[in-house]
């Protein structure tokens, strides 16, 4: 007989991917700050892995409040984000267009949180897990706040500097 699967999985499910996503988007943030041209955008990315390592333990408060062990659970979404990523620094390196093309990267990256975590606060919140929601509604904000700083600096400087061409 199949087991019959509840609320309660889904949100083990779901908070073990996004645990595994902010582990591999702690590793990328470093590279990105190596990547980027300008100082603005290698500090972003630098201040964005700081608080990276503060959603991780806020994740595992939330696994202690459901009690259970905080594990990851391999997340293909975030490894193709990250990879197409990855791409753009190699194929754009030197490049005028590299910045805004690791722009748009990240910001793939803080959509996906950005839709996870809004997932996981409405089932914290069905769940009666009161606590679990603030934490998580703490991460949701850093992603936010970060997206619209990406917004912020390619319309800065990132896209125009994007458009000029080798003479
Ligand atoms: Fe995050
Ligand atoms: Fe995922
Ligand atoms: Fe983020």
């Amino acid at each position: 007989m199949a087991t019959i699967k509840t609320l309660d999985d889904l949100f083990l499910d779901t908070l073990k991917d996004i645990y595994f996503a902010e582990k591999q988007i702690l590793k990328a943030l470093p590279k990105m700050a190596r990547a980027a041209q300008s100082e603005e955008g290698k500090a972003g990315f630098l201040q964005h892995r700081d608080e990276t390592q503060g959603q991780i333990e806020r994740l595992e408060q939330v696994f202690e409040i459901i009690g259970k062990s905080a594990r990851g659970k391999t997340c293909e979404a975030i490894q193709g984000i990250i990879s197409e990523g990855e791409e753009i620094m190699e194929e754009f390196k030197g490049s005028p267009a590299l910045d805004a093309g690791l722009i748009s990267s990240a910001q793939a990256v803080e959509h996906y949180e950005i839709a996870r975590y809004g997932t996981l606060i409405a089932w914290a919140d069905q769940l009666g897990h009161t606590d679990a929601v603030a934490l998580l509604q703490a991460n949701l904000e850093e992603e936010e706040a970060t997206d619209q700083k990406l917004t912020q600096l390619a319309k800065a400087q990132a896209n125009a500097k994007g458009k000029i061409k080798a003479v």
